[in-house]
């Protein structure tokens, strides 16, 4: 059945798929097509059940059809899909996410626009810092990924790594010289490149986390670094939390790194994935001063049919509201187990790989050491992950079809969802060794 209707959608959707690592391209063999979802579980067109480790790429952080939360789309929907027009819930969704996130942070953050998707939250961002500091250069690191506009797709992990792709075709030269792309965890290349182009950076734009690559996690006081030397250069910084944002905390990376003191300041922070539970729902937070140069009170243009959609706000809603400490908890204990039965199967099937953390996010690379940038991240055994997925699809657990994704877990993956990855481990870990 997964066959046919492949083959079916190839011929009206280009590559038979609306995004493009869908396509198991990296993985070999044929996607499966998904007709429901429950709890940490999904069930494809064959009747197959999985346990999923996708969680739709992050935002299904309280499972998949939690309750609740299809209560308040069902009400939503009642009262109608679109309205194009303010709604009393928008603001309460934006008191929300100001409240969690400022309580986390070191500075308050004073305003939040609503968007469909992360790819639009984080062209607003850079928009919106280009004309706040009248300056037309961004720097972003190889490996990170900050969706698909022009801007923003030079060396960006996730889809266009896992093609193998150094960008994208389509983006004229001069858009793609605005860009400016740096090492990862690499100082000495930041302010080398500020050196190179004083007064002309607008922003650095870094993920939280970055989890695009795999986890790489930032090393300690980087983000805190990024912050001063973009301050110190008249720029901005944009944390993009559109993956780790309310996942692996109530207040994001951020909130989880100014726990440990930390402490540094993003001008712009980007939400998406679980800010919408499941809905295609995004956001820019930031200082008063930069997100009121948005229309219609500044001079910076920003728009959307369907922004604020009251069905999508209600998801998220009824997500935040849900998830309390216990959630955290949860997610934490979860990917916690995973992450070590993943390691010791691999130990003990002889794989070299490294277990890469970043709060409950994690991925395995095959590599011995550490990787902390995208050189590091592309120089490991990659053709060990497709035998080692498909094993593990075949034992019904469905892991994300590339090596270049976290694996996300869930606050409804239970004890049985539990046993059965700890079950398929050791038979995938040995299909990778070989
Ligand atoms: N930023 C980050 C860190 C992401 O992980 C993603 C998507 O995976 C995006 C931005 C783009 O979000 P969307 O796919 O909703 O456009």
């Amino acid at each position: 059945m997964n066959r046919e209707l492949f083959d079916r959608a190839r011929l009206s959707i280009p590559g038979g798929v609306n995004s493009p690592v869908r396509a198991y391209g990296s993985v070999g063999g044929t996607p499966r097509f998904l007709v429901s979802a429950k709890g940490p579980l999904v069930f494809d067109a064959d009747g197959r059940d999985y346990v999923d480790l996708v969680c739709s790429w992050g935002p299904a952080l309280l499972g998949h059809a939690h309750p609740s939360v299809v209560a308040a789309v069902q009400e939503a929907a009642a009262r109608g899909l679109s309205f194009g027009a303010s709604t009393p819930a928008e603001t309460e969704l934006a008191e929300l996410i100001l409240r969690r996130v400022s309580a986390g942070g070191v500075e308050p953050l004073d305003r939040v626009r609503l968007v469909s998707t992360g790819t639009e939250a984080t062209m607003t961002a850079i928009r919106l810092a280009r004309g706040f500091t009248g300056r037309d250069l961004v720097v972003k690191f190889a490996g990170h990924y900050h969706g698909h506009s022009d801007g923003l797709l030079a060396e960006a992990g996730s889809g266009i790594a896992t093609l193998a792709m150094p960008g994208s075709a389509g983006v004229p030269a001069p858009i793609a010289a605005q860009t400016l792309v740096l090492p990862y965890n690499d100082r000495a290349a930041l302010d080398a490149a500020f050196d190179a182009h004083p007064g002309r950076i607008a922003a650095i734009i870094v993920e939280a986390a970055a989890a695009n690559m795999g986890v790489v996690p930032p090393a300690p006081g980087y983000n805190a670094f990024l912050s001063e030397t973009a301050h110190r250069e008249g720029a901005l910084l944009i944390l993009d939390e559109v993956l780790t944002g309310f996942r692996v905390g109530p207040a994001g990376w951020w909130g989880f790194e100014n726990s440990d003191e930390v402490g540094y300041e993003p001008d712009i922070v980007t939400f998406g994935k679980v800010v919408g539970g499941g809905m295609p729902l995004a956001a820019l937070a930031g200082r008063a001063d930069v997100l009121d140069m948005l229309a219609p009170l500044g001079p910076v243009y920003q728009a959307g049919t369907l922004s604020g959609n009251p069905v999508a706000v209600a998801a998220g809603l009824a997500t935040l509201r849900l998830a309390d400490d216990a959630v955290y908890a949860a997610v934490d204990t979860a990917a916690a187990r995973v992450a070590a039965a993943a390691d010791a199967a691999l130990t003990s099937a002889g794989v070299p790989h490294t277990v890469q953390h970043a709060g409950s996010l994690f991925s395995v690379v095959f590599s011995p050491s550490p990787a902390s940038d995208y050189d590091e991240v592309r120089a490991q055994e990659s053709w060990r992950y497709p035998p080692f997925f498909h094993a593990m699809l075949d034992a019904g657990v469905s892991l994300p079809p590339s090596v270049f994704e976290a694996w996300f877990l869930s606050a409804a993956h239970d004890e049985a969802a539990l046993e059965r990855i700890e079950a398929a481990l050791p038979a995938a870990a040995r299909a990778a060794a070989e």
